[in-house]
This record gives C-alpha cells, sequence and structure tokens, in this order.
C-alpha cells in the first residue's frame, strides 16, 4: 500500500483539478495522498470531500518558499494544516502579495527581452484550468505556458532554462518568510513543516548539507523529504541519513504537476519508487502526538 505525500492542483500550478487529482490518485491505487498547493489551501476542501467520496486517505497541505541563498531554492512542505485556521488564511495573504508583486516584473523584463506577452494572458493560463469564479494562484508554470502559447520559447522546460528558472534572464526572487517564520506559520496552521525536495538546496558536499539541515530542526522542521521525483537513489540514502541524525520524520512524493512536469507520475518518485504507507502512518502519529502535548 503506498501514498503520495506532495501534489499540485489547479488552485496553483498543476493542471489537475483537485477532484480529478483524487481520482487519479485512487485510479493509481494510492491509498493516501497530500494536496500541497503552493502558498494557499483553496483547492484543500474540494478535494477531502472527493476523497472521503472514494476512500482514499487525505492530508490537507501547502507548500511554501523561504529565504535561502540562490542558486539553491528552500521549499518548506506543510501537512495536516487546518484548513479554517486564521493562520492559514493570513500566511496565505502574505506570499500571495509577494507573487503578485513579482510576477508583473518578469513580464516586464520578457518584453524588454523581445517576449512580448501580458499578465492577462498569463492570467488567463492560470484562470482556464479552475472552474469559474475560484480563485487560484499564478506562477511561473503559467508564465512559461504563456511564453509556450506566443511561440517564444519551444517548450515550458526552455522557458525555464532561458528565463524563468534562478539562472534565467526573466527570473526575479519573490518577497519570502526566513525559514523560522515559514515554520511557526505552518505550525501555527495546525500542521508539520518538512523540507520539500532537499536537493534544491544546492549544497555542495555533505558537510554544507548538515549544517543547514541541522539549522532547520533547530528550527523546528519536523521532517524531510526523502523521496522525490528530483532525487536518486543516492540522494534518497544520503536524506534518510539526514533524518535519522537530526530526528526528522521522512516523507516521500512525486511533487506532481500534470501536464506542467509532464515526466512526473502521480504515486512514484524516480525510478519508479513508491512510498509505502507506514511514511504516512508516522507523520500521522506525530502530529497527533504534538497536538495533544499542546493540550495537557
Ligand atoms: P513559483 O512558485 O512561481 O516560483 O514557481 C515555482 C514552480 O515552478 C515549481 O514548483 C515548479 O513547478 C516550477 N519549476 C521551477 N523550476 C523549474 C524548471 N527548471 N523546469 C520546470 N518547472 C520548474
Ligand atoms: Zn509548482
Ligand atoms: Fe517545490
Ligand atoms: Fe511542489
Amino acid at each position: 500500500m503506498f501514498v503520495d505525500l506532495h501534489t499540485h492542483s489547479t488552485a496553483s500550478d498543476g493542471t489537475y483539478s483537485p477532484t480529478k487529482l483524487i481520482r487519479a490518485a485512487k485510479d493509481a491505487g494510492l491509498v493516501g495522498i497530500a494536496l500541497t498547493d503552493h502558498d494557499t489551501g483553496n483547492g484543500l476542501k474540494e478535494a477531502a470531500a472527493e476523497a472521503q467520496c472514494v476512500g482514499v486517505r487525505f492530508v490537507p497541505g501547502i507548500e511554501i518558499s523561504a529565504d535561502y541563498p540562490e542558486p539553491g531554492t528552500l521549499h518548506i512542505l506543510g501537512h495536516f494544516i487546518d484548513v479554517d485556521s486564521p493562520a492559514l488564511q493570513r500566511m496565505s495573504e502574505i506570499l500571495l502579495a509577494a507573487r503578485n508583486e513579482r510576477n508583473p516584473k518578469i513580464v516586464a523584463r520578457l518584453k524588454q527581452l523581445g517576449c512580448s506577452i501580458t499578465m492577462a494572458q498569463v492570467e488567463a493560463v492560470a484562470r482556464d484550468k479552475v472552474e469559474s469564479g475560484k480563485p487560484f494562484v499564478v506562477g511561473r508554470p503559467h508564465i512559461a505556458q504563456a511564453l509556450v502559447n506566443a511561440e517564444c520559447v519551444a517548450s515550458i522546460k526552455q522557458a525555464f532554462e532561458v528565463y524563468l528558472g534562478t539562472t534565467g534572464a526573466a527570473y526575479f526572487p519573490k518577497e519570502r518568510l526566513s525559514p523560522r517564520q515559514a515554520i511557526e506559520c505552518i505550525h501555527d496552521a495546525g500542521g508539520l513543516a518538512t523540507v520539500a525536495h532537499p536537493v534544491q538546496l544546492r549544497c555542495d558536499n555533505p558537510a554544507h548539507l548538515q549544517t543547514v539541515i541541522n539549522h532547520l530542526a533547530e528550527a523546528g522542521m519536523d521532517g524531510i523529504e526523502v523521496w522525490h521525483c528530483d532525487h536518486d537513489e543516492k540522494t534518497s540514502e544520503l536524506m534518510l541519513h539526514m533524518a535519522k541524525k537530526y530526528n526528522l520524520i521522512p516523507t516521500g512524493g512525486s511533487d506532481f504537476h500534470g501536464h506542467n512536469k509532464a515526466d512526473v507520475i502521480l504515486g512514484r518518485g524516480r525510478n519508479n519508487v513508491k512510498v509505502p504507507v507506514e511514511v504516512l502512518d508516522r507523520l500521522e502519529a506525530k502530529w497527533k502526538q504534538k497536538r495533544h502535548e499542546l493540550f495537557v
């Protein structure tokens, strides 16, 4: 029995609606799934309802970016967040304001570089995938798709390589929370915080990685993503070692984005690796234990 604890829907930059995502998880034979959209919990209620309908364990989640030196990125997953918590609402508002400040800068730079797309076109890409009237988050994959539509690039991959990746010509960072703030926000929203795809921290040697993970563990991190589409077997082994060393719960997921990450399969990591349900059991046990501690 297997699970997937890292996925995206149309509420952020995935191409499957929350309902379609849950059905796909069921069809793939998964017994549990977390929806972890960037910066928003807007897809969670729909996903939870569908999961209950089809009989899949559902974990309400989120993924947020925190401050970290480029070209690395520090993404933090929140699992078991309380959808109705004011803390989630506040955090989302801050994060979405940062996106709204950054996206037009990217589009303006693209224009200077000869790629004339508009914010309206980018927003249309994101809006096109959601039911009318529902909120959505605009991210770089939508800008990438708008560039493909305008025939400025041949693929989403090329859009990131040339323009949108951290070393791309139209890259702008967005205002981010500090790691400690991000972890606190997730805790305030009732969730557990884990380091997403730590390979993207781009630590150049194990000693550097240890320093960073140690720092994050001290800042209150609960877990670390061991299995992920960007982790080869050696990387997963290394991250499992980090989990043990710093007493972090190991987690795993595909980082499924539908057609926006065409090579990623729901429920599978790199080399078809699958995440056993016991990983979810452990995460849930930790969450229950922490909640219990809060109330005694
Ligand atoms: P944003 O949240 O707007 O900064 O966009 C981040 C998202 O862009 C990630 O979650 C991925 O879905 C996507 N992304 C980042 N780098 C790449 C890349 N090199 N190729 C394809 N997609 C990427
Ligand atoms: Zn994404
Ligand atoms: Fe991420
Ligand atoms: Fe992700």
